[in-house]
């Protein structure tokens, strides 16, 4: 069977896809998704929202088991907490699901039509579907192509997933704790998901093959989130990798050439993701590539006419943000838009404990751009609102052009920074110089004033001492 010719067909309904059709639809474009799991990919099904519920549980929980200690500086006692897992997981499986449908029902409000199939690309507009069932394959044919298959995790040699060995997809569903869990990777994966079962009690241990946690942040920025998961227990083993699996666990060596055991439970490896390529006819396109990941344009267009691409197959940051904004990018480009990716920053926000964020330039960066910057730091230690959370842990860096005063990035490090980077994005984008920071009344007393007490300090007038 032929459908019609669409306008759009969109390969994927991950956070890059569905933005991509949902626009298209609501342009008056003729938009066909296709989608062999649940609606909302890789961010909703299990990555940012489980992770975020699992962590957010973590910390209700740990809240508890500091009041039941005796311990909570507040002078709140509590009776020993206890966490029904299995619960915790249903109840993230219900919200994940309400949350999918609600995908499903932006998609038919916007003329979408979804077909549930995996999708295999026989030339640069015609995709055959194949679904569960006796039905033949469908065939679909659109104009242009969004391709938005996403990624997946990267396995390491000598440690294949199964049994002890688990992803971060593994790990979200659990519904039992494990008592010791190694974690391979100290990068956004193994530490949220680390810090999150330390919390629940769990004996973690990192290994990390660089020679320190979150390598591809600022140094600056690691300390704090280093020193509250040793208050939580974890180890955390850095220049060390993990070479295979052992009876009891897992057998490491340490760039000194150190051979060692750890003993574990379970294994999570979060070494990083790799773009899904495989088996739906990328091959056959002849599409120029980056490395593994298809290569795109300004306007998200690959060297194919007609073929255009979003999201974790397109590269780094892979970052459900990003995968959303060119989703609506492109939308707008195959509707004719003078549109282009103008963006000044991709917010970066690892939500460890605590969050750490980085929008725009860093010092370092700066540094190497040759420009000459201002660069302000406020300490949490100095904000009222923090010491009222009693978490006075953290700052707020920023860097600024040194002759014109105009904002080039923020970094930070502290509780609910993750709604801050909201505020330092903005500011990036709006092109602010630090006396727009400084001259604007923020709400006190809030963890926000913390980026206009740093651009007070970058211009020589700081309220703090
Ligand atoms: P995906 O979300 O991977 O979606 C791709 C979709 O395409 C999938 O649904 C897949 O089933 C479908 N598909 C693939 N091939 C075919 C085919 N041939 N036919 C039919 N369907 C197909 N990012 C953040 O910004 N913030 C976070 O807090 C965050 N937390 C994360 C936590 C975890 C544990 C993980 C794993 C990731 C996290 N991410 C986070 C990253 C984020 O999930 C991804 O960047 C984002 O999902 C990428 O969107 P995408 O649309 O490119 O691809
Ligand atoms: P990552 O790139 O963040 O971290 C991987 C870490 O593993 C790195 O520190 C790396 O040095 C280390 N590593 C690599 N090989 C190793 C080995 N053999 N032994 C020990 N360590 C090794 O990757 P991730 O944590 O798997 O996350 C994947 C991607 O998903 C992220 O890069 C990010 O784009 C996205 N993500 C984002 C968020 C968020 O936005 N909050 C959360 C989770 C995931």
């Amino acid at each position: 069977m032929t459908d019609p010719l669409y306008d759009v067909l969109v390969l994927g309904a991950g956070p890059g896809g569905y933005a991509a059709a949902i626009r298209a639809g609501q342009l008056g474009l003729r938009t066909v998704v296709v989608e062999s799991a649940q609606l909302g990919g890789t961010c909703l099904n299990v990555g940012c929202i489980p992770s975020k519920a699992l962590i957010h549980a973590a910390d209700t929980f740990a809240a508890a088991v500091r009041s039941s200690a005796g311990s909570d500086p507040m002078g709140i006692r509590a009776g020993t907490p206890s966490i029904d897992l299995a619960a915790t997981v249903a109840w993230k499986d219900r919200m994940v699901g309400r949350l999918s449908s609600g995908i499903g029902a932006l998609l038919a409000r916007a003329g979408v039509t979804t077909v549930t199939g995996w999708g295999r690309v026989l030339d640069g507009k015609t995709v055959e579907v194949e679904s569960d069932g006796p039905h033949p394959p469908r065939l679909l044919q659109a104009r242009n192509l969004v391709l938005a298959t996403g990624s997946r995790p990267v396995e390491l040699p000598g440690l294949p997933f199964g049994g002890p060995v688990a992803t971060s997809t593994d790990a979200l569903a659990w519904c039992d704790l494990p008592d010791d869990l190694v974690v391979v990777g100290g990068g956004y994966i193994g530490l949220e998901l680390g810090t999150a079962f330390a919390k629940l009690g769990t004996a973690v241990t990192v290994v990390e093959a660089t020679d320190r946690l979150l390598p591809s942040f600022d140094a600056s920025l690691v300390p704090p989130i280093e020193r509250r998961m040793r208050q939580l227990g974890c180890t955390v083993l850095t220049r060390t990798k993990v070479t295979g699996q052992t009876a009891t666990g897992v057998r490491t060596l340490a760039a000194d050439g150190t051979a060692g055991e750890l003993t574990a439970g379970r294994v999570l490896v979060a070494v990083g993701r790799a773009p899904s390529v495989e088996g739906w006819g990328l091959d056959d396109l002849d599409l120029d590539r980056d490395g593994p990941f298809v290569r795109i344009d300004d306007r998200c267009r690959t060297s194919m006419t007609g073929v255009y691409a979003v999201g974790d197959l397109t590269g780094d940051p892979m970052l459900a943000h990003r995968a959303i904004a060119q989703g609506r990018l492109v939308a707008e480009v195959i509707a004719g838009q003078p549109r282009r990716w103008d963006n000044v920053c991709i917010p970066e926000v690892v939500f460890t404990d605590p969050e750490l964020v980085c929008v725009g330039m860093t010092p370092e960066q700066a540094r190497q751009a040759d420009v000459d910057t201002i660069e302000a730091s406020f300490p949490y230690t100095a904000s009222g609102r923090a010491s009222t959370t009693a978490d006075p842990s953290g700052f707020v860096h920023l860097v600024a052009r040194r002759h014109d005063h105009v904002l080039l990035g923020v970094q930070g490090v502290g509780a609910q920074m993750s709604e801050l980077s909201a505020t330092f994005g903005l500011a990036l984008e709006m092109g602010a110089r630090l006396e727009d920071l400084a001259g604007t009344i923020v709400a006190h007393p809030t963890r926000a004033e913390a980026l206009q007490e740093a651009a007070l300090a970058a211009l020589g007038a700081p309220m703090h001492v």
